[in-house]
């Protein structure tokens, strides 16, 4: 077994490289193997290089590619060595793909362009920067997409799969929705019997199923389902916009209000969904107070924690009211906090960089025109990386604890909350966090 330290250089080529000087084959590989003689000591290492001829950096799946993950995932690899970061990809999100990955199997990358070397602070930094503007460009792309799906919703665009039971695709067009007559009878049974039948979901569920009404498979889920569906007066809701007179209505919204609120009461999941179940103690016994609810005349469901023993309450919407500030503070230095201390501490270093370089550049004589393009890409690192901090900024700004779904509500205040202590003398609550 050799102990050897194994250096794989990779150029590429696409054809229309080939013209332009530096980037064909046979140039990449000199100034590579250049590099390594340079850096490395004789006979403390293997070379080989590895030519990719004709391929795009469009994808990552290219023959010689390939070669180079295989290698990379066997652990055949220390170092890899390129002329410039564009012979790997053009892509961001393939290059933050590939960076993750040699970190993952401890491959350093150089970049002889660049002058990269993963190995060094100022590369890691590089790395994680690239990351951080890939998820970003992720994230815009997908907004974009959103905004798409916005466009085309306000077109009475049925943008979804398939079709809710009770409709069709239409026929004539198939982006819209034209109604199922014989499913519609069943949809129309559904908020009936919820809304004036007194009909537990349950219940419902058991005559529809033997009925084997609309011939599906029915659940409690799916009724629910149905139930909250919108589409069904005709409203089409898509990332919390409504779109009003999209589609044609099959029950009036009167009748689908009715049947929401009743359902409200009797549904099984909605019942489970007390934010702080098993978390508010009476402060005058010290006892877990129990969840209970209570509908109001129009039909709306309260929900409550109480002390049994000392007979007093305190209302979901109570708690909320009084600790959401303090919860979503908590929610937000959980969330962005570590994020924005690393960023801050890169900060740091790079203005620390910046600051050495002028001394080191007399110490070691460097060249003037490297140092000025040194100074100017690690400026153009600071501006990336103050957008980076502006961007997590904002998003921190919109993160809200009330604004969480259900589940993440919990989880949250599982991993931080000990108790909510409620005093029933004073009406006042107190929060106590774990670890504090
Ligand atoms: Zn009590």
């Amino acid at each position: 077994m050799s102990s050897k330290l194994r250096i794989v250089g990779y150029g590429r080529e696409s054809t229309r490289d080939q013209a332009r000087y530096g980037f064909n084959l046979d140039d990449q590989e000199k100034k590579i193997e250049k590099y390594v003689d340079i850096y490395y000591e004789d006979d403390t290492y293997e070379f080989k290089m590895i030519r990719e001829e004709g391929a795009s950096a469009k994808s990552l799946d290219r023959p010689k590619m390939n070669e180079i993950l295989t290698l990379v995932k066997h652990k055949q690899v220390d170092v890899i060595v390129i002329h410039n970061l564009d012979r790997l990809t053009r892509r961001v999100k393939d290059l933050a793909t590939l960076l993750e990955m040699f970190d993952a199997y401890s491959v350093s990358l150089i970049s002889i362009t660049e002058k990269i070397d993963t190995k060094t602070p100022m590369g890691r930094f590089f790395i994680f920067l690239i990351v951080l503007i890939a998820q970003w460009e992720q994230d815009t792309i997908s907004d974009r997409t959103k905004r798409g799906i916005k466009e085309s919703a306000r077109q009475g665009n049925y943008a979804m799969l398939g079709a809710p039971f009770g409709y069709l695709r239409d026929p004539e067009d198939n982006h819209k929705l034209i109604v199922n007559d014989e499913e519609a009878k069943v949809v129309i049974r559904i908020f009936e019997s919820i809304a004036y039948k007194d009909y537990s979901i349950r219940s419902l569920r058991n005559e529809l199923k033997n009925e084997n009404a609309g011939g599906r498979s029915w659940t409690d889920v799916a009724i629910e389902k149905i139930l909250n569906n919108k589409i069904y007066y005709g409203t089409f809701s898509r990332f919390g916009q409504d779109y009003d007179n999209h589609t044609v209505p099959i029950i009036d919204k009167d009748l689908f209000e009715l049947a929401h609120i009743r359902m409200t009461g009797k549904s099984t999941v909605q019942r489970k969904e007390y934010v702080y179940n098993n978390m508010v103690v009476c402060k005058k016994c010290g006892n877990v107070m129990h969840n209970h609810s209570s509908k109001s005349k129009n039909g709306k469901v309260h929900m409550y924690y109480q002390c049994t023993y000392c007979h007093i309450q305190v209302s979901e919407k109570e708690i909320n009211l009084n600790c959401e500030a303090l919860l979503t503070q908590e929610l937000q230095k959980e969330k962005y906090f570590n994020d924005i201390e690393e960023l801050k501490y890169k900060y740091d270093e790079l203005t620390d960089i910046l600051d050495k370089i002028p001394a080191d550049a007399i110490k070691y004589d460097t060249d003037y025109s490297y140092l000025t393009g040194l100074l100017c890409r690690k400026q153009e690192d600071m501006v990336k990386l103050d957008r980076c901090l502006k961007i997590l900024a904002n998003g921190q700004e919109h993160t809200s604890f009330l604004g969480l779904p259900y589940s993440e509500k919990r989880e949250f205040l599982q991993r931080t909350i000990e108790t909510i202590v409620y005093d029933g003398k004073s009406k006042s609550i107190n929060v106590r966090y774990l670890n504090s």
